[in-house]
């Protein structure tokens, strides 16, 4: 397992968001989280991507527990091992689509030429080469999360977690994306955990677990009984 969570439980002040959730993640697999509005979706995806400290509950990555680590460690471990896509609002409007790519390289230290050639590199795999000098405030929805996704991967991430990526999208260019982002995701080795409200996102995922009232269930784990 390349990230386990066990009886996860956290609130806000009295609204219980996780309750003893349980969640074990296979290295390379693709999860979609599914579950009705308010269910404990986000609060989840951000407790296993050390965001959130839960309140009692241990979260594992890759052997090493997440949770009680320093707050530097896992800083340092979500910047490096981790990949983020989101509904909105991830990208430097002001700043070209290269530039955006090449940034978390930069910030790494990584030589000007040699972020932006692996930056390039991975525009050409979204198909976005022609894009590279546009400013990202000028994409489209569907252009902008390609941007996204090849931010997301450029550091070669164990674990890419996605919170509804294809929300603010049409749902042809949603399904697009999703096939963009699961393929690069296999190709790479790539472990996602994506949380969305829409089955036809969900259909990409190899398997799905569904949120309900802050506790994680498996939709196929009551068919084994009958
Ligand atoms: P989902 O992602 O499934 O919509 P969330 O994890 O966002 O669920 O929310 C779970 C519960 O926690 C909901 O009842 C929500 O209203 C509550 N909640 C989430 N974030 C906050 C917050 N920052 N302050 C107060 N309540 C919150
Ligand atoms: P989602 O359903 O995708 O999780 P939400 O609209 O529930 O999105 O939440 C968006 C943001 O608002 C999240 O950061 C969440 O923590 C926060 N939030 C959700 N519910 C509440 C709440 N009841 N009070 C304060 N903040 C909340």
């Amino acid at each position: 397992m390349i990230i386990e969570a066990r009886k996860l439980s956290r609130s806000y002040g009295n609204t219980p968001a996780l309750r003893e959730a349980d969640l074990a993640v296979e290295a390379g697999e693709i999860l979609a989280v599914m579950g009705p509005s308010g269910s404990g979706k986000s609060t989840l995806l951000h407790c296993l991507a050390g965001i959130f400290t839960p309140d009692s509950g241990e979260v594992w990555f890759g052997g090493r527990r997440l949770d009680t680590m320093s707050d530097a460690r896992r800083t340092k471990l979500r910047r490096t091992a981790f990949g983020f896509v989101f509904q909105f609002g991830q990208l430097v409007p002001e700043l070209t689509v290269a530039d955006n790519v090449a940034l978390p390289l930069l910030l790494g230290r990584v030589r000007r030429r040699e972020a932006y050639a692996r930056a390039a590199g991975w525009l050409e795999r979204l198909g976005l080469a022609e894009l590279g000098g546009r400013r990202t405030g000028q994409l489209s929805g569907g252009q902008a999360q390609r941007v996204a996704i090849a931010r997301a991967l450029v550091l070669g991430p164990r674990v890419l977690f996605a919170d509804e990526p294809t929300g603010a999208l049409d749902s042809l260019t949603g399904e697009h994306v999703m096939e963009l982002l699961v393929g690069l995701a296999r190709e790479e080795g790539t472990t996602v955990i994506v949380v969305t409200h829409d089955a036809r996102v969900a259909a990409f995922a190899d398997r799905e677990v569904i949120v309900r009232d802050g506790q994680v269930t498996d939709p196929f784990a009551d068919q084994a009984v009958r």
